[in-house]
């Protein structure tokens, strides 16, 4: 396994086209998009890391897999009345077929999706509850309580949060959000602005490896949320990425990626630079050859 991320990192670093940081957070775009990390934790927990796996990075829709195992274990099915579980193939904050649906959204993983569920496990409590309880579900996940959200990006996105306040507005008008546009938008800020290394995020991602992981939620939530992974967590690029993968992952503008190799392992890739869907260019490249090298897919 060494072996195989250190060919993957020095491929990684001769790459001249690393695709864009994310500048719409204001915060993000300073972020230097010469690193790359990646870290993978096998299920019997031994761990091999490359590159700048000890850096932390904002995770920002990564999140979304941590708040939809929240959602799931407190709601159950009624979670589905509220949003879809279909690709969306349209970018992670298009508006465009909100209208369409009703202002119901396709996935838990596209923005919309996301601030309904943020806004499902707010119901009857406090955004420092909600954010409180998601840090320490991440914590125990990880098995590290040195996880905390970075204020500054969660200030950054407030106040550039124009399009996601327009998409909670509107599914407040359509009767599909139960707390002000500003609360829920502001918890799921903050939940976005989570900072973790790819240690910890492969750590934190191994309840989602299957019956040889640890239990924080049930087996069958554990295949839903892994299924939802490989068809939606790239957004309009999800297709692509199982084709070219064949693993479920979850991306985000920060450039990680959260991979899951069914009852194998947990992968954490990581780099700035993002390609035309918003996922991580390189993180995507080093995907694709890390399931090449490893024969690892979910396709047998
Ligand atoms: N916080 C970001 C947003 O809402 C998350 C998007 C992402 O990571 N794709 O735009």
């Amino acid at each position: 396994m060494k072996t195989i991320l250190d060919r993957i990192s020095k491929h990684a670093d001769a790459q001249t086209e690393r695709g864009a940081v994310a500048s719409y957070i204001p915060e993000l775009a300073s972020v230097d998009p010469k690193q790359f990390g990646m870290s993978v934790v096998m299920a019997d927990g031994q761990s091999f890391s490359v590159g700048d796996a000890a850096t932390r990075f904002s995770i920002q829709s990564v999140s979304k897999v941590f708040t939809l195992a929240l959602a799931l274990g407190r709601l159950g099915d009624q979670l589905w009345s509220r949003v879809g579980r279909e690709p969306s193939g349209l970018p992670f904050n298009s508006i465009l077929q909100l209208e369409h649906e009703r202002g119901i959204p396709r996935n838990p993983f596209i923005n919309a999706g996301a601030l309904v569920v943020t806004d499902a496990i707010l119901a009857g409590h406090q955004p420092r509850e909600v954010l409180g309880e998601l840090l320490r579900f991440v914590r125990a996940a990880a098995g590290d309580d040195d996880i905390h959200i970075n204020k500054a990006v969660a200030k950054s996105e407030t106040e550039h949060g124009a399009r996601n306040l327009s998409l909670a507005h509107f599914m407040q008008a359509q009767g599909n959000f139960q707390n002000p546009p500003e609360m829920t938008c502001g918890t799921y800020f903050h939940q976005c602005a989570i900072e973790m290394t790819c240690e910890q995020l492969a750590r934190a991602g191994r309840f989602l490896i299957g019956a040889t992981g640890p239990s924080l939620i049930s087996q069958s939530n554990v295949r839903r949320i892994n299924a939802l992974m490989l068809t939606c967590g790239h957004y309009d690029g999800s297709g692509e990425f199982a084709y070219r993968v064949g693993l479920p992952g979850k991306s985000g503008v920060g450039g990680g990626i959260l991979m899951i190799v069914p009852n194998k392992a947990s992968v954490a890739i990581w780099s700035p630079g993002l390609n035309a869907q918003g996922n991580s260019q390189l993180g995507t490249e080093a995907a694709e050859k890390f399931a090449e090298m490893t024969g690892w897919s979910v396709f047998g």
